[in-house]
């Protein structure tokens, strides 16, 4: 049963008076609930509690840590019929979509767990020499943090996803500024966490859940000096003026944002001459895949000018036209969609290839491929422009010397793909690969983007405007480097080490000692 109240530590209050609907995107009516809007003393509260918490959270065990994440996890299960009912009435994405990123989330909690288990992930380091300073160092909890669910992952990028897990996991208290569009799954999955808390022990205040359908409690939460950084996936608009706004605290504070992202693909002439038609069906699903609402949708497709090429682009056009139009997840989202592809659409030389079609239920969009010289590209940077949803470009480029260019000129991306059917070609391509190498976090041979694997090595990141700190990931276990600071012990007496550092290695974890990974005791 949703209640549309806040869950400040681990009671429902709602003091406020400004309330809101959620709706459903497929029927396009208006949800039950009515959800009050958090009061900035209910923002107040919750940050005191979190850094009451904090006090007690941040001396818990690994041990214990991972039992509340493991809790958490099974809490969500016992109630997942009803979260993915609530999932799909709010968010329009159907239920293979809701089951999908469901064992997201649940997964990756457990995934969480198990790093605490294994217990390196605080990086240890002991630097031990004769006639210098005994020097070790290891990483430690930043303090509680803001986390903003993202409208497009209502399970695995909102209230228990990658940011509050990975903040949990690095013994930081949470408290979540719940995506308005899908407030009632927010608060279904805050029971979930409360219970968790209750069941373990756990601190009241370790976790709290605003709702705000503005953009005042989210602003006030940055600027309240108690919170100490901030997890965020959405739009660069959003997430540059959170940054700009924890910049301007008297105690600046970090803001993780992942933002825009057009995830360009380089199609390689043998990939277009030998599997063309086979990478213009993969695209078309990747293309479309969730109503293109994901951020690491390719919009962005570049090859060389020629017959191959147009083939691909004809074989693009057959496939996806035969795609049905999908649900988008809010009114506003859809608006947006055709406004910034009514944009490109009207720039000097675009051509769309698919036709418009206006008879499409409400909320629902058909996806849009627009082609384009690479030259003209180059001149135009709103080429550049993320447009959220079902829809890509391609660029045709004269030769590798401009696509090199076209890549070089390129904003910060999440991902790059390189789709090659011949190795002699990449050394061929060398500068072109390099280019996209340094636009992006992770690269892809042979795939597609979507599709963002939960594991040590991932990096979801990029440089700026796909993050606003390429530096680190907020997907995958070294997510959690976010929410910890290193501090150095000089020459401290052993037994009033932590015990990562101890000489005896007492949690038996891998330790960088002199350069050398080991599990050794001193
Ligand atoms: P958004 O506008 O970036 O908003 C995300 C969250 O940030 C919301 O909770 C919003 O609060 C809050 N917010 C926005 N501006 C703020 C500000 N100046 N100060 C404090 N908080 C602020 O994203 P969205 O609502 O999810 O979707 C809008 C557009 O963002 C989409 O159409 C899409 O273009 C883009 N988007 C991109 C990605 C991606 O992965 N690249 C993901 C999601 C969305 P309120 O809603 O309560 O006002």
């Amino acid at each position: 049963m949703i209640s549309g109240k806040n869950y400040i530590g681990n009671e429902l209050i709602a003091q406020g008076s400004k309330t809101y609907n959620t709706i459903n995107p497929n029927s396009n009516t208006s949800n039950k609930t009515i959800f009050y809007e958090a009061t900035i003393e209910e923002v107040n509260t919750a940050a005191i509690l979190a850094s009451k918490a904090f006090e007690v959270y941040k001396n818990i065990s690994d041990l214990e840590k991972a039992n509340f994440l493991k809790t958490i996890a099974n809490e969500l299960e016992a109630i997942k019929d009803e979260l993915i009912d609530i999932y799909i009435e709010e968010s329009g994405l159907p239920n293979g979509r809701a089951n999908g990123e469901f064992g997201r989330t649940t997964s990756q909690l457990r995934a969480f767990a198990t790093m605490l288990k294994e217990g390196s992930w605080v990086e240890a380091i002991i630097t031990k020499t004769e006639n210098k300073p005994d020097i070790r160092r290891m990483q430690f909890a930043i303090g509680p943090v803001a986390i903003f669910g993202a409208s497009n992952f209502p399970f695995a990028f909102s209230t228990a996803g990658g940011d509050t897990a990975s903040a949990l996991a690095a013994g930081c208290p949470v408290v979540v500024k719940s995506h308005p569009l899908h407030a009632g799954t927010g608060e279904l999955v805050s029971s979930a966490i409360i219970k968790a808390v209750q069941k373990c022990n756990m601190p009241n205040g370790v976790f709290s859940n605003l709702n705000s359908s503005g953009i005042a409690v989210g602003e006030s939460l940055v600027k309240h000096p108690l919170i100490k950084a901030v997890g965020f996936t959405g739009s660069i608009k959003a997430g540059t003026a959170l940054c700009k706004l924890a910049a301007n605290r008297e105690e600046p504070i970090p803001v993780y944002a992942e933002m825009g992202s057009i995830n360009p693909v380089v199609i390689l002439p043998s990939a277009l001459k030998s599997k063309g038609a086979f990478w213009a069906t993969q695209y078309a699903g990747s293309i479309t895949a969730g109503t293109g609402q994901f951020c690491t949708n390719p919009g962005l497709i570049l090859g060389i000018k020629d017959d191959t090429l147009d083939e691909f682009i004809k074989h693009l056009k057959e496939t996806i036209s035969s795609i049905a139009p999908s649900c988008m997840l809010h009114p506003q989202i859809k608006s947006n969609y055709e406004e910034n592809k009514a944009t490109l659409l009207s720039q000097e030389g675009s051509h769309a290839i698919l036709n418009a079609v206006n008879n499409v239920p409400e909320n629902y969009v058909l996806p849009q491929i627009i082609t384009v010289d690479g030259a003209i590209f180059l001149e135009n940077k709103i080429y550049q422009k993320e447009v959220f949803g079902p829809f890509s470009i391609v660029v045709k480029c004269d030769d590798k010397e401009q696509l090199t260019q076209v890549l070089s000129k390129l904003e910060g991306q999440l991902t790059g793909t390189i789709l090659n059917d011949d190795e002699n070609e990449l050394n061929t391509f060398k500068n072109a690969i390099e280019a996209l190498k340094s636009r992006v976090g992770r690269l892809i041979f042979n795939g597609v983007p979507t599709g963002v694997e939960v594991c040590a090595a991932m990096t979801h990141g990029g440089p700026f405007p796909a993050t606003s700190n390429s530096k680190f990931t907020s997907v995958g276990l070294t997510a959690v480097q976010r929410w910890v600071r290193p501090v150095s012990y000089q020459d401290w007496p052993n037994a009033l080490l932590p015990e990562a550092l101890k000489n005896e290695n007492p949690l038996q974890i891998w330790r960088t000692v002199n350069g050398e990974i080991t599990k050794n005791v001193l």
